[in-house]
């Protein structure tokens, strides 16, 4: 039986272009390839995306970590400096507390999806504009809708109130579930890095917080 190159198979299934059928002795993609390669055809239009300037000032684009096959997905604002350098969200020291944190319950960072809203870093960790932001939303709404999570959640004031469409600020909208703009379910908590700035005040609430996701979703027993 003839071979099948995957690298030739993930192309012709990318294109469009499959190989005669006659010659095409492979499978057809199994459910979970096609997540990643409806994934990866969202990650490469981020790797064009020219909607905003975002992209001429940014190293690269930043566009998840972690499994898409997963009950829970983090969402956060923008990525940082280290986000930048790296191309992967939270790997920063706020990414490395959001890691711990996850550890610390038994789960480690490839059992859950991180990404935040935009895809390339405002120059100076600036907040992003409304105008960026409505740009770049598109792509996190097309992420969500292929996972299909049974619960986000939103890192931050920022990426709380955009999933949420309110002002309320995230001391009032955490460790509450809540209903997205999105259709799925949302459990806010603070920022990693905003329980760096404040940790002996925050940090409590923010591992009650990640506890009580990780126990929803039935990632955490204890
Ligand atoms: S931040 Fe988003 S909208 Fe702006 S260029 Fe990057 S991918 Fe495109």
């Amino acid at each position: 039986m003839a071979s099948c190159d995957p690298f030739l198979a993930l192309f012709c299934y990318l294109t469009g272009e499959w190989p005669h059928p006659l010659k095409n002795t492979s499978p057809l993609p199994s459910a979970s390839d096609e997540l990643l390669l409806s994934l990866e055809k969202i990650r490469q239009r981020v790797l064009t995306c020219t909607a905003c300037s975002l992209y001429q000032t940014a190293k690269q684009s930043v566009f998840s970590d972690g499994s898409p096959h997963t009950p829970l997905v983090f969402v956060g604002e923008a990525p940082g400096e280290e986000e930048d350098n790296q191309g992967l969200p939270f790997v920063g020291r706020a990414g490395k507390l959001l890691t711990a944190t996850l550890e610390k319950f038994g789960v480690s960072r490839n059992k859950v999806y991180i990404c935040n809203i935009l895809k390339h870093r405002p120059p100076n960790n600036r907040p992003p504009t409304l105008e960026e932001t409505l740009a770049c939303t598109p792509f996190l709404r097309e992420q969500i809708s292929l996972i299909q999570p049974k619960l986000i959640v939103a890192l931050g004031n920022s990426a709380a109130k955009y999933l949420l469409s309110t002002e309320d600020g995230i001391t009032k909208t955490r460790g509450k579930e809540h209903t997205s703009i999105l259709g799925f379910p949302v459990f806010p908590t603070f920022h990693p890095a905003a329980v760096l700035r404040n940790y002996t005040a925050y940090y409590p609430l923010f591992e009650t917080d990640i506890h009580e996701a990780l126990q929803r979703v039935g990632l955490c027993q204890r």
